[in-house]
């Protein structure tokens, strides 16, 4: 029997009261308790390019953007990818099973159109898979919204289309959505003048994304020495009866901080990161909507070729999901917000009951310091309150995503995993001291 999945990649700006769940790079499963992963049996994969028109794009560039779209994912991993044209426009229907030809299409059909219902502008693409149960993918559509408007070169309001083929390809490939709020895998897009930018960083791969894909297809390297795994499971640090499943675990860089990779735990509160470099990191974790963070963190090493087994150690956090949205520029949204190194920037923080006098923000990277003399109110409005304060880039901050510990007098009560990304885009619009 074929199994559906469909994913979306969706649009928010300037809400109030955004939807917080948490989800990992890896992987979609068939069903909870089998929790046999979605891939691709074959390392080489066909991907049809249907020949359609868009308004704003020629077919030509169209079809050099899709294979730059896949050919990022591929060079991370053991995969080989082809591509042909095709001239059938529609992606199969959820009761056809597929007809196995994987389309990538853009044309305006009433199928293609059907599948966007009522969310003509928030939504830019659907990705449908099909699977059998074993979790075998057998056929992966793309759909790009055929009403909504794409771009190469950053024009206000309208997706970039690069980055939203990268995202898409990412499903294609058998990924879900990232819990690391700068990876190209996160649920999550901006249009094109969000935070007055080009909303274009997903077209770059995060570290996280690499390691997802690395995770379903290995690393395309001969270098295996480079690589080792990480092991482990949620320990409650006072027995509470948390639910421990579909908990965010991630690692970050001790050294720069830099997030590396995210994954979900399982219903034992379980998880597994294979192909992680060899290094030392922090092991972090953060219950669904922030029911329970790391009780504490510490350094856990990574050697090569060898399984690192560890536990985190967790406790229940009463002031959860107090942490919505992020922004920049006058903006609020879910998506991270990309900086350059060896600059200062305001940036800004909405969620519920945030006390400038008693709300505390820190980089969990060395080379970004938070300016805490800087932290103000901007807003408050039905338990809403937009807070923003001063962030300081070292001149040698690495390209990278980075995180926020957030609390509250001496509590920690919230992570903001993976906010800011740095080095993808030019941001101009630093601070200027006087
Ligand atoms: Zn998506």
């Amino acid at each position: 029997m074929i199994r559906i999945i469909v994913f979306n990649f969706s649009f928010l700006l300037a809400g109030f009261a955004l939807a917080g769940s948490v989800f990992p790079y890896t992987p979609q499963s068939v069903n909870d308790s089998s929790g046999k992963v979605l891939r691709w049996d074959s390392k080489e994969i066909v991907v049809s390019i249907s020949n359609s028109e868009m308004d704003t794009i020629s077919y030509g560039v169209f079809e050099a953007i899709v294979k730059e779209s896949f050919g990022k994912w591929a060079i991370e991993s053991d995969l080989r990818i082809r591509f042909e044209q095709v001239s059938k426009t529609n992606v199969s229907t959820r009761k056809s099973g597929g007809d196995g030809v994987s389309l990538v299409t853009v044309a305006p059909t009433s199928e293609n159109l059907l599948l966007f219902g009522e969310r003509k502008t928030s939504v830019s693409a659907i990705t449908r898979l099909f699977f059998d149960a074993s979790g075998r993918i057998t056929e992966a559509d793309i759909v790009l919204n055929p009403t909504a408007r794409f771009t190469t070169d950053g024009s206000p309001g309208s997706f970039d289309l690069e980055a939203t083929l990268t995202h898409e390809a990412g499903h294609f490939l058998g990924l879900g959505h990232s819990g690391i709020v700068g990876a190209t895998m996160h649920r999550h897009q901006g249009k094109n003048g969000t935070f007055a930018l080009p909303a274009i960083y997903s077209r770059t791969l995060s570290s996280d994304d690499r390691a997802g894909i690395r995770f379903l297809y290995g690393s395309g390297t001969k270098l295996g020495e480079r690589f080792g795994s990480l092991e482990g499971r949620l320990v409650e640090a006072q027995p509470a009866g948390l639910d421990l499943t579909g908990a965010h675990v991630w690692i970050e860089s001790s050294v720069t901080g830099e997030v590396i990779a995210g994954i979900e735990t399982d219903k034992m509160g379980r998880f597994s990161i294979p192909w992680v470099p060899v290094g030392t990191y922090r092991l972090i974790a953060a219950g669904r909507n922030g029911a329970f963070l790391s009780a504490q963190e510490r350094d856990v090493v990574v050697v090569s070729r060898k399984i690192s087994r560890e536990e985190i150690l967790v406790g229940a956090n009463p002031r959860s999901e107090r942490i919505r949205s992020y922004g920049f520029n006058g903006q609020i949204a879910n998506i991270a917000i990309p900086l350059e190194a060896g600059h200062s920037y305001l940036i800004f923080v909405s969620g519920k009951d945030l006390d400038p006098e008693r709300i505390r923000f820190e980089c969990t990277s060395p080379a970004i310091s938070v300016d805490s003399l800087t932290l103000a109110r901007h807003y408050a409005r039905n338990g809403q309150d937009v807070l923003s304060f001063e962030v300081n880039l070292s001149p040698g901050t690495a390209n990278g995503e980075y995180s926020f510990r957030v609390y509250e007098g001496e509590k920690l009560i919230s992570y903001l995993p993976g906010v800011v990304t740095v080095g993808v885009i030019k941001n101009p619009w630093y601070s200027a001291l006087f």
